[in-house]
């Protein structure tokens, strides 16, 4: 039996970044992870503003800005008139002071965080331990787990469930995961294409009920990431075979070339945990609550939960807060997720897919017009950002609510 002050059951981004902002206030802290390797499936691609403020205080930003690229602007290309509304970050003035967000896979992220993860003296990190059973009393957590030399057990004070949207924990715990799944389907694509001939930026929404999606270039790579959607009549286990024709009436049948080069399908929901907290154990990223990504909302919620979890729960074991601020953790991110990430991930996904015709949408896209000339659309959009954001739990060290 293994003992450690913290358990974080999944070592994706957000378990990964828990972990690394626990260890850096020397909390020993123990990963468990039930695959082998770090996932690298196309997802998450577009960080915004203050994710890249979490990276930064995470002492991981030099090497994720060397990795990825700083997002030019964001466009919106309206598939059906061709154009694209371009608004470009270098429109702001030089003393906006925010960070303008960052391009970079999730993959990378991951690989970037666990590398940094490793360097700690007081984190430990175990792959291929997939966790299948849980206890708790007053004073700690148990895990059992499941490892290909045999079942082992670790004891935590506490544990953290960032175990993704299937969580293990949330399921051991007996919590429900309500909400709605989408009828519609995404499609995450990896594509080498000329997207740069229409016009787009770094970032992109394509605007069309049949076309639409985000369009984002990864890092340095050379690649774009295309996530579009298809209809609820189509079987997703098909998709496949629909890429080639999606991508043909999407360049308009042009001879443009492309070629896809790695492709994910998905279903998308919008749902969370009734709670973020069940005595010593917590539940944080996709584990407590998942959005449609069509804002590039998902991880940024995720992360944003890791910043604040991992700031409270080490001054809790550190003897610096007392645990009722873990709750205000929970409550605080669930209100977060239901007051901002989802409505704000739905209403996104409104606006791209909006089947009503371009003449009933003008006044909309004319804001965007308007703006995109002034810099006050990215001004607007980067300061919105931080909604996201849940303040500190601490002030100076000390609980803020007593
Ligand atoms: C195809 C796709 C595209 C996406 N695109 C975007 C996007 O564009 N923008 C955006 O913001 N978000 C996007 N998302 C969502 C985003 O990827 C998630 O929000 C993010 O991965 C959440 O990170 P996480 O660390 O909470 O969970 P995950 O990344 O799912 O990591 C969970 C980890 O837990 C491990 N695990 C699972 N069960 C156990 C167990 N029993 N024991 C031990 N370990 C376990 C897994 O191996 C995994 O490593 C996308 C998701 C998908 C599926």
């Amino acid at each position: 039996m293994s003992g450690t002050q913290v358990l974080v059951v999944g070592g994706g981004p957000v378990g990964l970044a828990i972990a690394l902002g626990l260890a850096r206030q020397g909390v020993e802290v123990t990963v468990l992870d039930a695959d082998t390797e770090i996932g690298r499936a196309p997802r998450a691609m577009v960080h915004h503003p203050p994710v890249v403020v979490s990276l930064g205080q995470l002492g991981v930003l030099d090497d994720a800005l060397s990795a990825g690229r700083t997002l030019s602007g964001l466009g919106h290309y309206i598939w059906e008139t061709e154009e694209t509304i371009s608004n470009r970050f270098d429109h702001l003035p030089p003393d906006f002071g925010l960070p303008q967000g960052l391009s970079l896979g999730q993959d990378a992220l991951t690989e970037i965080l666990l590398r940094h993860l490793m360097a700690e003296p007081t984190a430990n990190v175990l792959l291929g331990h997939r966790i299948v059973g849980l206890g708790q009393d007053g004073s700690g957590v148990t895990a059992t787990v499941r490892t290909d030399s045999g079942e082992k057990r670790f004891t935590a004070t506490w544990l953290v469930g960032a175990d993704g949207a299937h969580s293990g924990v949330r399921d051991m715990l007996g919590l429900s995961f309500d909400g709605m799944t989408w009828p519609d389907h995404f499609v995450a694509t990896n594509v080498r294409a000329d997207f740069d001939a229409l016009g787009l930026e770094d970032a992109n929404f394509s605007i069309h009920p049949e076309y639409g999606g985000v369009i984002a270039r990864i890092g340095s790579t050379g690649l774009w990431r295309f996530t579009y959607r298809e209809s609820p009549e189509l079987p997703i286990q098909s998709y496949e075979d629909r890429i080639d024709t999606f991508y043909r009436a999407f360049f308009r049948d042009n001879d443009v070339r492309y070629e896809v080069v790695a492709h994910s399908p998905y279903r998308i929901h919008q749902r969370s945990a009734p709670t973020y907290r069940v005595d010593r154990v917590l539940l944080a990223g996709d584990a407590a609550h998942i959005t449609n990504p069509m804002g590039g909302f998902g991880l940024m919620a995720g992360l944003l939960d890791a910043a604040c979890l991992s700031e409270a729960l080490g001054h809790v074991v550190r003897g610096l807060a007392e645990e009722r601020v873990l709750t205000r953790y929970a409550d605080e991110r669930r209100r977060a997720f239901f007051e901002v990430t989802s409505p704000a991930s739905t209403a996104q996904k409104q606006f791209i897919f909006d089947e009503r015709p371009l003449s009933m949408r003008k006044r909309e896209l004319d804001a965007l017009r308007r703006a995109a000339v002034t810099g006050s659309a990215q001004a607007r959009f980067l300061l919105t950002t931080f909604a996201f954001v849940t303040p500190s739990v601490l002030v100076n060290g000390q609980e803020q609510y007593t």
